[in-house]
């Protein structure tokens, strides 16, 4: 018997986690975390029952609680190696800043690495009887989609999952053969995203009004894999004004420069960052903001870094931009700027008269890609919709049911199936 449970992500965006088990062997796949004012944890596992993890990708709500497991248990980890690279680097950033309780330090994220095991695409490897191989996801560099074949079953982890690619990642490969499960995530499965060229071409156009004006545009964006898209955006257009970037965003740029081999457009890649100026300390900071430019920098929503000092610098004149690019989530500063101009900086509240403009540059697949991606599956899968809001969740298993006639359902945490 092969079961399948959702400890985490079930109807709500974050804390990733999956659990496969038959009567030999058990095999976690992903186990984030949830930040919200105070982190959520996915649903608790007996670490020494554990027979292997394997990390979909470094966002911390797939890999930010997988050093839990290694309090009391040495479970063996698997990822590909950039994975765990920029793992590390943001699992020590949430330990670092965490003004919270976390049942872990950075000691078991140490340990956690000594038992890692890093593993290329499509290099099939054996976790007890389960067999495991990782697909490009094209989500952000080193992230897989997950095939666990078991028991005569194979099973389909989409973990987060972007069909096209970027400018950074390759296209999604779904050349996995035929399925009995697919574990699909849900984020975007009830909207479909602004076409890429588009949202590229309108933030170029914004870019050069207000550098021209006289002004600087700063973008707010996620260190790893954001801030460096819209660099690559600015290389590819062969933006003629100053580029900076600054933050923890210069960190996976050291780190994502050492794996070409993971890079959709190489020589984009290292041109964008060959060519923007990175910034080393505050008189970098300072002096940056001395002429008209483009800014990108970390936090991706406003919630800390040098993004704070770069908002209050920039808010109150009228020349300059501030371009949002990345999704805001719900009671963060950034949603609070979008959606009413102000600012909470140094406890008091500043208008911002900057102007605000959003573009979506989405890491995931949209509804549309979704739908072709599950079509083109071969067999006649079962479907778990994961990863969404409650909504959507439910939502779309309704839609799969109805248009594509798969066996679909949203799972609640702890829920799960047997095939
Ligand atoms: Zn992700």
């Amino acid at each position: 018997m092969l079961r399948i449970t959702v400890l985490g992500a079930a109807r709500e965006v974050g804390r990733s986690a999956i659990l496969v088990a038959n009567d030999n062997s058990k095999v976690l796949l992903d186990y984030g975390v949830l930040l919200k004012r105070e982190p959520l944890f996915p649903m608790h596992v007996k670490p020494k029952d554990i027979d292997g993890i394997i990390i979909t990708h470094a966002h911390l709500d797939h890999s930010g609680f997988v050093p839990s497991l290694f309090v009391s248990s040495t479970p063996d980890v698997y990822a590909t190696e950039p994975t765990f690279e920029l793992s590390k680097l943001l699992i020590e950033d949430m330990l670092k800043i965490s003004g919270f309780y976390l049942p872990f330090e950075y000691l078991e994220l140490i340990t956690m690495l000594k038992y890692a095991n890093k593993k290329e695409y499509r290099e099939a490897f054996d976790v007890k009887d389960m067999r495991i191989i990782l697909h490009e996801s094209g989500h952000i560099i080193g992230g897989a989609s997950v095939v666990v074949e078991c028991n005569n079953k194979r099973i389909f982890y989409t973990g987060d999952i972007n069909l096209n690619g970027s400018r950074i990642t390759k296209e999604a490969d779904l050349d996995i053969g035929e399925i009995d499960l697919i574990i699909t995530e849900s984020t975007y499965s009830m909207e479909d995203h602004q076409p890429r060229e588009e949202a590229e071409r309108t933030l170029i156009e914004f870019a050069n009004d207000v550098v021209e004006r006289g002004g600087i545009l700063f973008i707010p964006a996620f260190s790893i894999e954001r801030a460096q898209e819209i660099a690559c955006v600015f290389q590819a257009y062969n933006f003629k004004h100053r580029v900076v970037m600054d933050g923890m965003a210069l960190k996976a740029n050291e780190i994502m420069l050492r794996y070409p081999m993971f890079i959709n457009n190489v020589e984009l890649f290292s041109n964008a960052l060959k060519n923007a100026e990175w910034i080393r300390g505050w008189g970098d900071r300072k002096r940056a903001l001395n002429s008209p430019c483009v800014i990108i920098s970390p936090a991706g929503m406003l919630v800390g870094g040098a993004s704070i000092f770069y908002l209050e610098e920039i808010a109150d004149d009228t020349k300059n931009g501030i371009a949002i690019v990345s999704y805001q989530g719900e009671n963060t500063p950034g949603r609070t700027l979008m959606n009413e101009r102000i600012a909470l900086i140094k406890g008091k509240i500043m208008k911002v008269n900057a102007e605000i403009r959003r573009f979506e540059f989405s890491g995931h697949s949209g509804r549309h890609e979704l739908f072709k991606m599950i079509k083109s599956i071969k067999g006649e899968p079962k479907v778990l919709t994961v990863h969404g809001d409650h909504d959507s969740c439910i939502k779309f298993a309704d839609d799969i049911r109805s248009v594509v006639g798969l066996d679909a359902y949203a799972p609640l945490a702890g829920e799960g199936i047997e095939l």
